[in-house]
């Protein structure tokens, strides 16, 4: 597989973090030390900071992304937010499927498959989220299931389409915890998501999807990670809150 058919793309995930005046303070730090990024850089934020993220970044190299959407576009679903909502905003990217979404709001690979099957409709880019448990990797059943909750995610996403899909593979033992999956188990797990995408899309679709690695990714271990053969960038936690580890971590992925 040929890493230079693909783009890194290093995405912080704020989770539930940050006020307005804290976000703009962050991204207004994060900006010049990114600004010669060989790789993409987004940052997918909470819905309250959107606004203020997207005036903030207006004229640098950072791109903007939601953590989350609903499946319908419109409607009696209190507290949701749609696709086109964040479409009409200016949003670019948005993550979907993430484990704590999985295992706190009851989100499932069916539910997954619709809220990508929305964004995708209302021209978003998807960061779909894919990952084991600790049990499943215990059991060796790790390769079958994202396998699994990748074609499920897909389902009815037509070739086009999955040139905006991005899949982030997050191991659920790793995210968080500090426990960081060894560059050889990410680099083993993130082959078998491109093999499953070839068996589903062909090759040329399996060598041009990003396919990033997401779990306690920082700044000592991201060069190793990224250096993988089939890891093209990360999606990242905790270290997306602090700018300089940010920073290392675009740098890491500038290098490969
Ligand atoms: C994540 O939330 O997607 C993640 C990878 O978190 P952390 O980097 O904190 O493990």
């Amino acid at each position: 597989m040929n890493k230079a058919l693909r783009k890194a793309v290093i995405a912080g995930n704020w989770k539930m973090n940050k006020t307005r005046p804290e976000a703009k303070e962050l991204v207004e730090a994060i900006k010049p030390l990114v600004a010669d990024a060989g790789c993409e850089v987004v940052a997918c934020v909470p819905f309250t900071n959107l606004e203020t993220v997207l005036e903030a970044v207006k004229g640098s190299n950072i791109k903007v992304g939601a953590e989350n959407c609903h499946f319908e576009k419109s409607g009696a679903f209190t507290g949701e937010i749609s696709a086109d909502m964040l479409a009409e905003m200016g949003v670019e990217y948005v993550i979907i499927g993430h484990s704590e979404r999985r295992q706190y709001f009851g989100e499932t690979d069916e539910t997954v498959n619709k809220r990508t099957r929305a964004a995708l409709a209302a021209g978003l880019k998807v960061i779909l989220c894919v990952g084991e448990m600790l049990a499943d990797r215990e059991n060796g059943i790790t390769d079958e299931l994202v396998a699994m909750q990748t074609k499920i995610a897909l389902k009815g996403v037509s070739a086009e389409e999955l040139k905006n899909v991005i899949i982030a593979y997050e191991p659920v033992w790793a995210i968080g915890t500090g426990k960081t999956a060894t560059a050889e188990q990410a680099n083993e797990v993130c082959a078998v998501i491109r093999a499953t995408i070839e068996k589903l899309y062909g090759k040329e679709a399996a060598d041009g999807i990003t396919i990033q690695y997401g779990g306690s990714m920082n700044a000592k271990n991201a060069a190793e990670l990224v250096a993988q053969p089939d890891v093209d960038g990360g999606l990242i936690g905790g270290a997306s809150l602090k700018a300089p580890d940010f920073a290392a971590i675009v740098e890491a992925a500038t290098r490969g």
